[in-house]
């Protein structure tokens, strides 16, 4: 069966001018649909959900729209977007769909910008972090997004019900994840890697998992990996169904959430490879 998509057209009204902006999920958007994926309609988290990775005074700024940074703009009605974010995290959790929603989330931390890093690199709430800590379950979050995801590492360092594993360029933004900390296993990675030795490093990365300890897999799905994007690894469409084939192979209820990718019609046909490979193989 095919993963559902969880998709809000909501998410693309904000930020248009912004390298982070609508046309890259509505785009992506438009090729899975042209593809027959289904798509289902997430809701809105609420406050409870929110604080159980936030904390309340945070969760207050973002509300009142006090979250300018210099790559985070304070937009009009932000928080009503991030909730909804959040909310399609939370629907993809419990349907093991895939989350295409912005704003992304894997950046921002408990109170904000994360691990001493000055910005929250376009991210407001946590959405993956939100989702595994709601679910309650002893998760593995696999992070391919081609920048560290510092927040979702800031949150989940020492919780023994979670392991945080992450490939990433570097130097890139944010300049976290050189290392492997307790929980959270880093592999920091020159541009333009490559797509084998990628794989092979993602292999390693898996292969330090005791994969007994999990109930379940999530997935930062970030696309920005591919060939010229932001923090390419040089990855091709095909590298990512060998990507999916890999998550397939770890037997495990999982769910999907969009973080990075700029450029929409890579980050669709993307999607659609990393999902075939995971759906032909689990
Ligand atoms: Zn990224």
């Amino acid at each position: 069966m095919k993963t559902k998509i969880v998709y809000s057209e909501k998410c693309l009204g904000y930020g248009t001018w912004h390298v982070e902006g609508p046309q890259r999920v509505k785009t992506a958007h438009d090729i899975l649909k042209s593809k027959g994926y289904e798509f289902v309609e997430p809701k809105p988290a609420n406050d409870e959900e929110i604080l159980s990775v936030h904390d309340a005074d945070y969760l207050f700024n973002v509300k009142k729209g006090l979250v300018e940074d210099s790559d985070t703009p304070a937009y009009t009605n932000i928080y009503e977007f991030a909730q909804l974010s959040v909310g399609g995290s939370l629907l993809a959790s419990k349907i093991n769909g895939f989350s295409l929603t912005r704003p992304p989330g894997h950046h921002v931390g408990k109170s904000g910008a994360a691990l001493g890093v000055y910005t929250r690199g376009f991210c407001y709430l946590n959405n993956i972090a939100i989702a595994v800590k709601e679910s309650g379950k002893r998760s593995l979050i696999l992070d391919i997004d081609g920048h560290h995801g510092n927040g979702t590492q800031e949150i989940f360092q020492g919780d023994e019900k979670v392991a945080y594993v992450s490939l990433h360029q570097s130097p890139n933004y944010p300049g976290t994840g050189n290392f492997t900390e307790g929980n959270c296993i880093n592999f920091a990675l020159p541009g333009d890697y490559g797509g084998q030795r990628y794989l092979e490093t993602l292999d390693k990365a898996l292969g330090m998992i005791n994969l007994a300890k999990f109930e379940a897999v999530a997935v930062s799905a970030g696309f920005d990996t591919h060939k010229g994007d932001l923090a390419t690894l040089g990855l091709i469409e095909q590298d990512y169904f060998e990507i999916g084939k890999r998550v397939a192979k770890l037997k495990k209820p999982t769910f999907f959430v969009l973080e990075g990718g700029y450029v929409g019609e890579k980050v669709g046909l993307d999607i659609d490879c990393f999902l075939k490979g995971y759906e032909e193989n689990k």
